[in-house]
């Protein structure tokens, strides 16, 4: 199934990834720009690699990666991880 991306609007509450409705970017630490988008509610749970703690289901977090790693673009969303939001703003501070 696929969708356009531009057009994909919050209609239906129902899948998580539909309602990411913002994306941004972010510059890390490592230099690399990083596509970030906000989640509302955790589908399922995810274990941050910020602090190595679950985030539990309907919890709002961040999901991030890049697509200007080693190995690519595609490479780069398998790899995405899932953060919390505290987690994500605070590894930008720490080096
Ligand atoms: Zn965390």
């Amino acid at each position: 199934m696929r969708r356009a991306k531009k057009y994909l609007r919050p209609v239906k509450p129902l899948d998580s990834y539909r309602l990411m409705g913002c994306t941004r970017y972010e510059t890390g630490s490592d230099g690399l720009r990083y596509k970030v988008h906000h989640i509302r509610a955790a589908a399922k749970e995810y274990r941050c690699p910020g602090c190595n703690g679950i985030i539990a289901v309907g919890t709002a977090h961040e999901v991030a990666w890049t697509e200007e790693g080693w190995f690519g673009a595609a490479a780069g969303r398998d790899e995405r991880r899932h953060w919390h939001t505290g987690c994500w703003r605070a590894r930008g501070h720490r080096r």
